[in-house]
């Protein structure tokens, strides 16, 4: 199917990484009319991981592209009906939803939100070429990957110091660069952070470039006071300057955070019947495939206690 339609669907879902995936296993499961859209590519950002270690049901390990394939493959098997198109507006039609396409309208009772969340990236030479080789995005994932090696964060919030106190458990040394001379994570987190001796600190500095051969071996920072440069021996870069879901088309309609984030309750309702989120596109997330993959299924099964009383 490639154009919108009239058929009212009991439920479209907007993502199709693990929450997208997952809700489509389970309403397609429970016999829903269930539609999923995806702008890109099935599977998300766990696509992007070269190796998943966390996803319980695979003690060796997976590959992420392997991983977003297979939650793909079964939620097919269910009879979930895809559609490669890009979300554009979200509209309410008594108690209907419209759901706004590059391909046209699609209009259904309920709708479960899952178009996850984009990790800002520095946008600096290397960061594209290193990607998965050095240069990650998320310490919860990666951190196993650079037992006893150096490492570098760069950030100065609570994600940043967060990921710079796991790390420092398993790596030789974190160097913490941020572009203020003082951090912007809260006070604790601070001084935890200050009292560990694994962790340094480059201030108001900036990476300017990242560096190796086939993997990171280096990055030259810039002191943005002094704009001198100086270059820090690393194997890795966790880049943790924050995140940005893509919900510009539901600001008015939805509650969201001051980044953008979807508000939701634990039954991942948010304040408008029948509009459920799920994933890292709300706030609190865990940013794990396997927390999303939860969020994805306690949407699904109160999406489909809603559709019981429509
Ligand atoms: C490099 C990397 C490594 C990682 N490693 C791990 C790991 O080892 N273990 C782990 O548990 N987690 C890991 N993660 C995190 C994990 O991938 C995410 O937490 C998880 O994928 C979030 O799932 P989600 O379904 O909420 O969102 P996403 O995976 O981001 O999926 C959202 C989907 O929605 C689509 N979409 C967005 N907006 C629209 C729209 N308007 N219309 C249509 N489609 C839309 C997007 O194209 C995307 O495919 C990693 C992430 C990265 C980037």
């Amino acid at each position: 199917m490639t154009s919108g339609d009239n058929h009212v669907r009991d439920v479209i879902i907007i993502g199709g990484g693990p929450a997208g995936l997952t809700a489509g296993i389970y309403t397609s499961r429970s016999r829903l009319d269930s539609l999923l859209t995806e702008k890109g590519l099935f599977g998300g950002q766990i696509t992007n991981a070269e190796w998943v270690e966390n996803f319980p049901g695979f003690p060796d390990g997976i590959s992420g592209i392997d991983l977003g394939q297979q939650i793909h493959d079964q939620a097919a098997r269910f009879g979930l009906e895809t559609i490669l198109t890009e979300v554009t507006g979200l509209e309410l039609q008594g108690n209907l939803k419209v759901v706004k396409t590059t391909d046209g309208d699609f209009t259904a009772r309920a709708i479960i939100l899952a178009g996850g969340s984009n990790r800002q990236k520095l946008g600096v030479t290397g960061e594209e070429e290193f990607a998965g080789k050095g240069v990650s995005y998320c310490a919860t994932c990666d951190a196993a990957f650079f037992v006893d090696r150096p490492v570098a964060v760069a950030g100065g919030g609570d994600a940043a110091i967060t990921e710079a106190l796991h790390l420092a458990k398993l790596t030789s040394k974190v160097t913490v660069i941020h572009r203020r001379d003082q951090l912007r994570a809260t006070k604790i987190l601070q001084e935890k952070a200050f009292a560990e001796p694994k962790i340094d600190f480059a201030w108001d500095s900036v990476v300017e470039r990242i560096e190796g051969k086939d993997f990171v071996q280096g990055l030259r920072l810039r002191n943005v006071k002094t704009d001198q440069n100086s270059d820090l021996e690393v194997a890795g870069l966790f880049v943790s300057i924050g995140f940005r879901p893509d919900t510009d088309y539901l600001k008015g309609l939805l509650a969201l955070d001051d980044i953008g984030q979807i508000i939701t309750n634990e039954k991942m309702e948010t304040g408008i019947a029948g509009i459920f989120a799920a994933g890292d596109i709300r706030q609190n997330s865990g940013r794990q495939a396997i927390t999303a993959a939860g969020d994805g299924a306690t949407a699904a099964i109160y999406t489909e206690k809603y559709l019981t009383n429509f």
